[in-house]
């Protein structure tokens, strides 16, 4: 079907300004004298929730009618950030509403600030799958978010001395405005307990899981509202509460506290996200986790699919299954185990059905974060899934392996779902592969290295099944929303077509040589910073000036991402300022944002010495002011939204190989800053779009990398080249950051050292502060550096999700567009 654009109901902000009263008053029991900027906030989304449900409702009878093709979109991670003025502005009524709240005396920034972050996610993986829900719903096809309703979402992050500590988030302490609770969809999950083999009455043998508990699900729906609100999706988040059988006789016999306790066990499945961003060591909480919201999803889907089918011989054409990472990979043996046990399809027929529905997203290389469930763990938690898994693998190693290759025992062993050893352990991506019909990389050379390096024995059995697709930002968060000022300067020059169209913003690099829009785009520039700079300043209490370039760095703290390679060249600079006060440098800020996983001592220890330098740089007067260093303390999508936009120099410096694609830096580069960064990830296809001359590349290659690494890589070799490495080093294990504390910063020279440099920053620390001298040149010649910030801006429009769902249908799911009637 055409997308045939058909504009929403225009409203206006006199009748905007009514509805808000209204909700004041019928839904929020107060009035305009009483209500504090919370009853004003929830009464906003109110007001505009009047027209999405309309439109959720919409939605949902096309859907049906059409009974279309849907994606069901799995994902254990969801970050997305506050709502309201993304909502406003996908309505279109973001105008109307700022005018009718100062109608009423309200500012519409202060009123939403009231809006806790929806923070149901770590990092990358759970906002691309926001970016990709709000993405399905703008370009109008059918397509369902499946995720758990964290009661805690990813923590809050206190800096406390200079050190992380971790508080509980509670987003929805006071009731959120957005989610529906839909009691009719409730769901029961068995857990635990045994097999058993049973005949059935055709003489075939059947197996029956009695469960040993059983959770209930609850959905919540959030309402995901499509740019220009036509289509209105879901994600539906699983709530665990205890089953509603109650044991009346346990409860009279005395034991309210014994039931109490199983209710408290229920609801731990759906209480904390695990704050890990890469991996997360084999907990029995988390693979209950995992299957409570799969089960919840598939039981969801499949009741959809039997309102009009009696069979599954056309579930496959109905429903696509993206599995977002290993995480919700219990669904393969999941499905299986409902059409082979309890819908009585013989195996082959619902493999086919499995197969054919299924495709599988990874995310990383890092060993440690391939996912491995410990079949004991299994057996305890999922007696049958376990039975269905070594089934699926027998068949696998006798009917495909053995036929590629005859006899090869070695190759059995090596792509068994199952790995041998003193403890066996289930394979959860070798799974994935096996039971999907697609497995996709995120960027070019991360789906490269999937196919040579991860798996290279089943790209060789099924080449056909391995695809790419680059990750992509929704444009109207990441630019339309959080930078009004350069959008407006967008639609002035290009049109206002370009938050569907982000290819458009091309139209803009044709005046990048132009003085007087080079003199407007870069005030835009500074006003975000003077934004950010006051945000600095309320929040950590450092001055900086907005004429400084802006060195931003935000992600979470990982060794591959390399932050301390960040702090080594700061602490050079520091150096070079301190021996020569004239050292050639102009003024410099560097700002990080970053949360560590509670367990990881060296990336909190990280977090702790950026702080310390950070303390003894600012307050040097010696140094007069030309560099700072700011920690911002609880990174997250609402912080990230005032940092992307003010950055002048983006850092993606991972080490070749490890990041996977990064969606930070097309969001840096879609708001005009300049990356400094490795060929890595998505780095590789910017670089591509900007063009060499517009981007800062440094460091080994990937293929460099490995090189070095198979050679005997020895980090002590670059220390004693470089006396300036040596210093910084050295300087870590004295006192002078930690004065009284000598030792305190030392395990990152340790790490760097002894430690091996596993992330080779020291192979690439020349390469790197070489290049920073080429930055900070360019950034002294403003004219050129607006230029390339220009071309940067209006080039990155491959890199809108939009872009990545068109891919991810034409390529893996095959949907058609379903346009709501109006
Ligand atoms: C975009 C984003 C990320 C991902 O950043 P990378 O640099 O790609 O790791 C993580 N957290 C938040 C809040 C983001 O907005």
């Amino acid at each position: 079907m055409a997308a045939k654009k058909s504009k929403a109901k225009a409203v206006t902000s006199a009748q905007f300004q009514e509805l808000i009263v209204k909700h004041l008053r019928s839904t929020y029991g107060t009035d305009e004298k009483k209500a504090n900027d919370q009853a004003w906030w929830k009464a906003t989304c109110s007001a505009v929730n009047e027209m999405i449900f309309e439109r959720l409702t919409e939605t949902q009878k096309s859907n049906a009618v059409n009974d279309s093709r849907a994606v069901h979109y799995l994902s254990l991670e969801f970050l997305m950030g506050r709502l309201t003025i993304n909502n406003l502005h996908n309505v279109k009524v973001f105008d109307q509403a700022r005018e009718a709240l100062k109608a009423l005396g309200k500012d519409i920034n202060e009123i939403c600030d009231e809006e806790p972050d929806m923070a149901l996610g770590n990092g990358g993986l759970g906002r691309l799958a926001a970016c990709f829900i709000d993405s399905l719903a703008t370009l109008n096809y059918p397509a369902v978010g499946y995720g758990i309703h964290y009661e805690h979402g990813l923590f809050r992050q206190d800096i406390q001395g200079g050190r992380q500590i971790e508080r509980p988030d509670s987003w929805r302490e006071y009731g959120n405005p957005w989610e529906i609770c839909r009691p009719e969809s409730v769901q029961e999950i068995p857990l635990y307990g045994y097999v058993e083999t049973v005949f059935g009455e055709d003489g075939q043998l059947r197996k029956v899981w009695h469960a040993g508990r059983k959770i209930k699900g609850v959905p919540w729906d959030i309402p995901v509202v499509g740019y220009e609100a036509q289509t209105v999706n879901v994600l539906r988040l699983w709530e665990s509460k205890a089953a509603d059988f109650f044991d009346w006789d346990v409860f009279n016999a005395g034991g309210y506290i014994d039931s109490q306790a199983e209710k408290s066990q229920a609801e731990a499945v759906s209480k904390v996200l695990y704050p890990n961003d890469e991996t997360e060591a084999g907990k029995e909480l988390r693979l209950i986790q995992q299957y409570f919201f799969c089960a919840c999803s598939l039981k969801d889907i499949i009741r959809r699919y039997k309102r009009n089918h009696s069979d599954f011989s056309n579930f496959s054409k109905q429903a696509v299954i993206q599995l977002n990472d290993t995480h919700p990979t219990v669904a393969i043996p999941e499905l299986m185990r409902i059409l082979v046990d309890e819908e009585g399809l013989n195996w082959d027929d619902a493999w086919k059905v499995c197969n054919e529905s299924f495709a599988y997203t990874n995310h990383t290389l890092l060993p440690e974060a391939l996912e491995k469930w410990g079949v004991h763990l299994f057996e305890k938690v999922l007696p049958r899934h376990i039975e269905v898994i070594y089934e699926i693998n027998r068949r696998f190693l006798e009917d495909v392996v053995e036929k590629k290759w005859p006899g090869n025992d070695e190759m059995k062993r090596r792509l068994s779902i199952i790995e041998e050893g003193e403890s066996r352990m289930v394979r959860m991506a070798y799974l994935a592969v096996v039971g999907s019909f697609k497995t996709n990389g995120v960027a070019a050379m991360h789906s490269e290295l999937v196919k040579e390096d991860l798996f290279p024995e089943f790209y060789e059995l099924w080449p056909e099944r391995f695809v790419n697709v680059t990750n992509g930002v929704t444009p109207r968060r990441w630019l339309l929303a959080c930078n009004e000022q350069l959008a407006k300067m967008y639609d002035k020059t290009v049109g206002t077509d370009w938050p569907l169209h982000l290819d458009q913003l091309k139209g803009a690099a044709k005046l990048a040589d132009n003085t007087k829009f080079q003199k407007e785009f870069m005030a835009i520039k500074r006003e975000k910073k003077v934004e950010l700079a006051d945000e600095i300043e309320k929040l950590c209490g450092i001055k900086v000036s907005p004429d400084a370039m802006f060195n931003i760095l935000i992600k979470r703290l990982h060794e591959y991402k390399r932050q301390h390679l960040a702090l080594l060249h700061i602490l050079a600079l520091y150096r070079r300022l301190l021996e020569n006060p004239d050292y050639d440098m102009g003024p410099q800020v560097f700002i990080f944002g970053s949360k560590a996983a509670p367990g990881y001592k060296l990336a909190k220890d990280i977090i702790y010495a950026i702080n310390k330098v950070a303390d003894k740089v600012n307050n040097d007067e010696r140094i007069k002011g030309k560099l700072k260093v700011v920690f911002m303390p609880n990174y997250r999508v609402t912080l990230a939204e005032k940092l992307f936009p003010a950055g002048d120099v983006s850092l993606q410096i991972s080490t070749a190989g490890f990041e996977a694609s990064g969606t930070g830096n097309m969001k840096f580069a879609l708001n005009g800053a300049l990356t400094i960064g490795t060929m890595d990830g998505a780095n590789v296809e910017i670089r591509e779009e900007v063009g060499d001359e517009n981007i800062f590349i440094f460091g080994k290659n990937c293929d460099e990398v490995k090189a070095l690494k198979a050679e005997g890589y020895n980090p002590w070799d670059y220390y004693y080249a470089n006396p300036e490495l040596k210093a910084v080093l050295d300087w870590l294990d004295t006192d002078f950051f930690t004065p009284g504390k000598p030792g305190e910063l030392s395990s990152i020279k340790n790490s760097m050292l002894d430690g091996g440099d596993p992330y080779l920053c020291l192979a690439d620390y020349e390469s790197f502060t070489n290049q920073y001298v080429n930055v900070d040149a360019a950034y002294r010649d403003q004219a050129k550096w607006a230029k390339m910030a220009i071309i940067n801006s209006a080039s990155v429009g491959k890199f809108n999700s939009d872009r990545s769902i068109e891919d991810y249908v034409e390529r893996i799911w095959k949907l058609e567009k379903v346009l709501p009637k109006q």
